[in-house]
């Protein structure tokens, strides 16, 4: 079976839709992570996309602040406008499927949170001794998978040893059962780590247990997102970052 993960989608409809042209048919389930909506102009398509298709969906911190569920005061202001402007402008609903959302879920070895599995709203896992923190904190996953920091990751544990950091495109991680795995797919819609394109991954399980892990990356047409999110009037810098992966 073969698990697609993307997360942090920020409602950048071209990046998801680009994801989804690039892996067709290839895939027999999407997982998606959390922050569909926020940033982005185009919250309501990217909900649609992923009710319709996703069979694990979770909610983060940009879809509570939308939904009122968390303080927008904990964003920066250019964050907390865009939260605004996106709870103004999603449907019914959409706002009905995200309210429904938890943030973390199980499926089968694999667990999953928006941002680490012990807070899993908040708390950024950027490096090795988080990932080691986060894999202890599930001890039954094989496979831990968290977004939020929209930067691509991965670390394994063998034995004793935590090993692991930045993700780029074409990383592969082969699982036996001594090896435990914490991955982050990077962020679809907003990536953060110096490469524009749209990040995910791919889980490939052998009956329940994942055997692989595998970073991708896809162009997509940055300038036609940066342009909506110019046009609906929402902050600029959220437009410019596109170009660069920043
Ligand atoms: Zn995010």
């Amino acid at each position: 079976m073969r698990a697609l993960v993307v997360s942090d989608i920020h409602g950048n409809l071209h990046a998801l839709q680009a994801v989804l042209e690039a892996e067709g048919d290839r895939f027999d389930t999407l997982w998606c992570l959390g922050d569909t909506v926020g940033y982005g102009a185009r919250p309501n398509e990217c909900v649609d996309i992923i009710r319709e298709r996703a069979t694990v969906t979770l909610a983060g911190n940009h879809d509570l602040a939308v939904l009122g569920t968390v303080n927008v005061e904990r964003f920066g202001a250019d964050a907390a406008r865009a939260a605004r402007w996106t709870r103004e402008v999603l449907g019914a609903e959409q706002e009905a499927f995200l309210s429904t959302l938890a943030s973390t879920a199980t499926v089968g070895l694999v667990a999953m949170a928006h941002a680490s599995p012990r807070d899993p709203v908040w708390e950024y896992v950027i490096d090795g001794p988080g990932a080691a923190i986060a894999l202890a904190s599930v001890p039954d996953a094989q496979l831990v998978l968290v977004g939020h920091t929209h930067v691509p990751m991965s670390a394994r544990s063998v034995g004793d040893r935590v090993t692991g950091g930045h993700a780029p495109a074409g990383r592969e991680e082969n699982l036996d059962a001594a090896v435990r795995l914490f991955a982050n797919p990077g962020s679809v819609g907003q990536p953060r780590d110096g490469d524009s394109r749209a990040s995910y991954l791919v889980v490939d399980s052998d009956e329940d247990r994942p055997v692989r892990v595998e970073f991708r990356r896809v162009v997509y047409d940055t300038a036609l997102s940066a342009k909506e999110i110019v046009d609906a009037g929402l902050p600029q810098q959220f437009a410019d970052r596109l170009l660069f992966g920043m």
